[in-house]
């Protein structure tokens, strides 16, 4: 079938020399530059790097770079009264504290500022009582629990373990069960490789070390006082207490020593066997206590503060040279939990030595024919705050001109191959730029990244080409590409899913992500961190320098297919209720099959006279626009792609047809069964109608 992505004639020998230049050695500098302090969001540290890195991107001879601010919503512990987890007995004396900081690694003994392990956003307060154990904490380990086990947790403290899901998600739903507190552990079934030491003598998540991260629902809001528009100094922001997505009761992390002192002595049932972690414990549900230990109650001591804070986004620009009016963004976080050594700065190495090699390749007079943004976010780990801020400020910009954004965050999560997430119409694009890029690794000199990801992560089910998957969320994508409809992706190296059971990495969010943990575990030869760079970097060399955009609507029409059948077969399980009320996908397959038609004769109308092709390449570009519904989803009113949107239970997964899913989600027990049927069906025409309005965009305009 015609493709577009291969044709990029002229701007060629410019990409390889752009490729070449990003040197495994300078990520390595730049990394360790960027990892020495801990730089979490809001604090000078991350305001020092900011200036850091503006200085750096001016003197690499970019067009221009500025500091953009915004005043958000963060969260910081309490320094005079920490945050702990106490099992007090039935006088109220203290019989067990957890820990109040994580064991400070070898080298950074004199740091100050490392911030303890705490849940950003938790509730401030003391509640006490008996302990449930609901297992990840997923809407399905809640239903099994209440539905199957009987067991309520109103007015009970639930303890989970972190993995699977965002951990937010856990959190609201431990609130919808009535829990008057949730406490999160990294269990070692999910934060230990086997055969591997913990940190410093390898990269497993000692039994101290306490994964850190916000617990927000904010379903796209950014700043949780000022949803919907940039939070300037004259903004209007709502009270606190109205904030978006703030969680109503106390949350907090601890480490698996400290969760093994929790867990010792419950009692009640003995849970499913899928329920059990890696702990030396029954991991009994409760509530409460075994017999002997009854009188004892678990007290949660949480004094942290939401504060509005000022953040800065570093903004550099390439000024295109024939189509100055269209952006191609590369975009990732600065701010860190504590020093960032793989979240975010792999990353934000990655895009500073791209931003390095551009500024090399501008020197030797070569121009990109659309503008290139360069972006260094701030309070990420606070909820995507400063991407979103930003997309709220320039939101009219970006819908009329942004052709795509490509995401920055960690560059590397394991050691055995690419991982790629992005929306299908830059599945081929990918493909192509990997057949051009070395594997990185040994003993593979001579072989593309391609075949070395291939080779490794087959699609097997779909086709026989490396895996390529939906985007999630819980990074800085999501406002650019949920919200306003702009073709995003994501590239980094990761574990192999198949045989590594733990969940992101062991060390994730924690004291020992440090500069060291890459240099001796994950990259020593910073290779797959080049390769990274150079992933990255091609995606946003050949959407900005091409003629023809080199996006490829074919394949999202091949996705819209896969998508349609897979929501169509969940619905089938229910036939009785599908004949009885009427239902139909024909619609939304028809709809499907114009979108297929369109494609194609868009991609045969390929390749004529200047004007053409910026008529053509707006339509390419406006596709994924296309996909938006202004009034977005329902209750989720900034998640408005029709085709893709962050499960409403794993904020990292993507989720097709999310309209559609959430209305036949759980329908069988539905209260109103004839009410919720309305709603698929209202669903189903709302996704026929969006796919075949996008179809029409693809059709000659005269
Ligand atoms: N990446 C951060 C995390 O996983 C923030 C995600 C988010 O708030 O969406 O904790
Ligand atoms: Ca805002
Ligand atoms: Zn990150
Ligand atoms: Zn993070």
């Amino acid at each position: 079938k015609p493709s577009n992505t291969q044709n990029h004639t002229d701007s060629s020998h410019y990409l390889k020399d752009f490729l070449e230049e990003m040197k495994a050695d300078k990520i390595r500098e730049h990394l360790r530059k960027f990892t020495q302090l801990p730089h979490l969001a809001g604090t000078e540290q991350n305001l020092k790097y900011a200036e850091q890195i503006m200085k750096e991107w001016q003197m690499f001879g970019i067009d221009s770079v500025e500091m953009v601010p915004y005043d958000v919503l963060l969260s910081y512990p309490n320094e005079s009264q920490p945050n702990y987890i106490s099992i007090v007995d039935h006088l109220g004396n203290e019989v067990f504290n957890t820990s109040l900081a994580e064991p400070v690694p070898q080298g950074y003994e004199d740091i100050s500022n490392i911030v303890p392990p705490y849940s950003a956003f938790s509730a401030k307060g003391q509640p006490e009582g008996d302990l449930v154990y609901v297992n990840y904490g997923r809407t399905e380990d809640f239903s099994q629990l209440q539905r199957e086990m009987g067991i309520n947790v109103t007015g009970k403290i639930v303890i989970v373990r972190y993995g699977k899901i965002f951990r937010g998600n856990k959190v609201k739903n431990a609130v919808l069960a009535g829990a008057k507190g949730i406490i999160m552990f990294s269990d070692p079934a999910d934060y230990w490789a086997d055969g591997i030491q913990p940190y410093p003598d390898g990269w497993n998540l000692p039994g101290r070390g306490v994964q850190r991260g916000n617990v927000l629902n904010l379903n796209g809001a950014g700043d949780p006082l000022t949803p919907g528009y940039p939070a300037k100094e004259y903004t209007y922001r709502f009270s606190p207490e109205d904030g978006v997505g703030l969680p109503k009761i106390p949350v907090h992390p601890i480490g698996f020593h400290d969760a093994f002192r929790l867990l010792n002595n419950m009692g009640g049932e003995i849970p499913p066997n899928n329920w059990k972690g890696a702990l030396n414990v029954s991991y009994r549900i409760g509530p409460g206590f075994t017999d002997e230990f009854k009188s004892q109650k678990v007290r949660m001591n949480i004094h942290t503060n939401n504060q509005v804070t000022r953040i800065y986004n570093v903004i550099g620009k390439i000024r295109g040279a024939q189509e100055p009016d269209r952006y191609v963004i590369l975009g990732g976080h600065r701010d860190a939990w504590v020093f960032g050594g793989i979240d975010p700065m792999s990353g934000a190495a990655v895009v500073h030595e791209t931003v390095r090699s551009a500024g090399r390749l501008l020197s030797t007079g070569w121009r990109p024919r659309r503008t290139i943004i360069f972006a260094s976010w701030d309070a990420e780990e606070f909820g995507l705050l400063g991407s979103t801020e930003w997309a709220e400020d320039n939101a009219r910009l970006l819908q009329e001109r942004a052709v795509a954004y490509i995401n920055a965050d960690s560059a590397i999560e394991g050691m055995y191959t690419l991982r790629v997430d992005c929306t299908p119409s830059l599945h081929t694009l990918v493909y192509d730029i990997t057949k051009q890029i070395p594997s990185p690794e040994e003993g593979e000199e001579g072989v593309s990244l391609y075949k070395s990801w291939h080779k490794r992560d087959n699609w097997t089910n779909d086709r026989d080409a490396p895996r390529i998957s939906k985007l999630g969320s819980g990074s800085d994508f999501e406002a650019y590409f949920i919200r306003l409809g702009i073709a995003s992706g994501r590239a980094r190296y990761t574990k192999n899913t198949k045989t590594e059971r733990y969940s992101s990495y062991p060390v994730y969010h924690s004291v020992y992500e440090t500069f060291e943990i890459v240099e001796k575990f994950y990259d020593p030869s910073f290779k797959r961190l080049q390769a990274v760079a150079q992933v990255r970097g091609a995606l946003i060399f050949l959407l900005a320098d091409s003629q023809l955009l080199p996006l490829d609507v074919n394949e999202y029409a091949d996705s819209l297919r896969k998508y349609a059948q897979s929501i169509a077969q969940l619905a089938q399980k229910n036939l009785v209720e599908m004949e009885t009320y009427k239902v139909s996908f024909d619609s939304l397959f028809s709809a499907v099959e114009n979108f297929t038609v369109a494609a194609r004769d868009f991609h045969e109308r390929l390749n004529q006279n200047p004007l053409q092709l910026r008529i053509m390449n707006d339509q390419l570009m406006y596709l994924e626009r296309a996909f938006i519904d202004p009034l977005g989803l329902p209750g989720r009113p900034f998640y408005r792609h029709v085709i893709f949107a962050p499960s409403s239970h794993n904020k990292y997964a993507g989720e097709s047809f999310p309209g559609i899913y959430d209305a036949l989600f759980d329908i069988q027990n539905s209260a109103d069964p004839a009410k919720a049927w309305e709603e698929v069906k209202r669903q189903i025409s709302i996704a026929a109608f969006t796919v075949h309005a996008a179809a029409m965009t693809l059709t000659p305009p005269a």
